[in-house]
């Protein structure tokens, strides 16, 4: 896995996982309506789309069902459907499992694997701060993901933020929401309304997304987790010596409109890791992600080739028990 290039190949251990999913899957057979399944409750709401538990009746395979409304024509709907059909074929360790997805009473469904912790969003909600060990083998997952979903498919994710990074109480790291349809992402782009970014500066310049866009969300996402807070404008060094001894949370606090942000990453110098309170590795590889060039900004194997990445590439960190402590979830046994 080590091999130069080689992040995105899985070892053994990691298709093992992936086999049981797809075995799993297979047992649903080859088409699923809707009334073969039964909602659980809601899990959470995004951009233009809501997320529910749901069961299949015939297996108990709980899933998460995405389901998105959008004021497009039927015929961009069925391409949509046809368009997703690609994510049977992204079968790999860091990224969600996809079950199926249907048209039905102007909604697309997508039915895909369901991260009992939820998303980093959700999860720094509730500590406060992602630790460094942690934050390591996201970082890990993260580019061994996005590294497999441009090699093996062609695909640049598009959307890296804490909401599409997904976690269990198995341990599991799994990328979701990426690119898969363009027609999907035309017409969801139509409907933004938010209150962070995560674009780089030249996405916000009108450039075309590459990989390199991607990187930079990602360091902004980890940088993110690591403080607690949003990164712009830079947090004040009391503020996070706060966070980091758990004595307040300040993730959902935001200083700056949508569009002073937008303007200010345009304009101003990256945000950094501050000084003194998290390892040299890892402000030297978030400064790597988020330089404001794209050609000045790391790609992907030479990130994963810095020192960070590789210290956490080699390292056993107890993800699960962190997860479940954090998210008072039940450990489960890693198959
Ligand atoms: P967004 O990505 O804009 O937040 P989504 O509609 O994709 O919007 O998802 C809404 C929320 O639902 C996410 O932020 C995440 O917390 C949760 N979620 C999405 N997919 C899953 C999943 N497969 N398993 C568990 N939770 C999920």
């Amino acid at each position: 896995m080590t091999e130069i290039g080689e992040f995105h190949v899985m070892d053994e251990v990691e298709q093992h996982k992936v086999n049981l999913f797809l075995a799993e899957k297979a047992k649903l057979g080859d088409e699923i309506s809707i009334k073969d399944v039964e909602g659980l409750g809601d899990i959470g709401t995004g951009n233009g789309a809501v997320v529910v538990k749901v069961r299949h009746k015939g297996t108990g395979i709980v899933m998460a069902r995405k389901i998105i409304h959008l004021e497009v024509k039927h015929s961009t709907k069925i391409r949509i459907i046809r368009d997703l059909k690609v994510l049977h074929d992204c079968n790999f360790i860091h990224i969600i499992g996809f079950y199926t997805a249907f048209y039905l009473q102007g909604e697309v469904s997508l039915c895909m694997e369901y991260m009992n912790a939820g998303s980093l969003d959700v999860i720094v909600r509730k500590s406060g701060f992602i630790p460094e060990n942690i934050l390591g083998k996201i970082s890990v997952a993260s580019l061994r993901a996005l590294m497999y979903l441009i090699e093996t498919h062609s695909i640049i994710h598009n959307e890296v933020k804490p909401n599409n990074i997904l976690l269990n109480s198995k341990g599991d790291i799994k990328l979701c929401d990426f690119g898969a349809s363009c027609h999907l992402s035309d017409s969801l782009i139509n409907s933004f309304i938010g209150t962070r970014s995560y674009m780089s500066p030249e996405r916000l310049q009108g450039e075309n997304s590459t990989v390199q866009s991607d990187i930079w969300a990602l360091g902004f996402t980890l940088l993110e987790m690591a403080i607690g807070m949003y990164p712009i404008p830079p947090p004040k060094k009391d503020t996070l010596t706060q966070i980091l001894s758990g004595k307040i949370k300040m993730y959902n606090f935001m200083d700056m409109s949508i569009f002073d942000i937008l303007n200010y990453v345009v304009i101003n110098e990256p945000p950094t890791v501050p000084d003194g309170l998290f390892s040299i590795e890892f402000k030297d590889f978030i400064d790597t992600t988020l330089r404001k060039d794209p050609k000045a900004r790391g790609n992907l194997t030479k990130l994963l080739k810095k020192t960070w990445s590789q210290i956490y590439i080699e390292k056993d960190v107890d993800v699960a028990g962190w997860v479940c402590k954090t998210m008072n979830l039940e450990p489960v046994k890693a198959v």
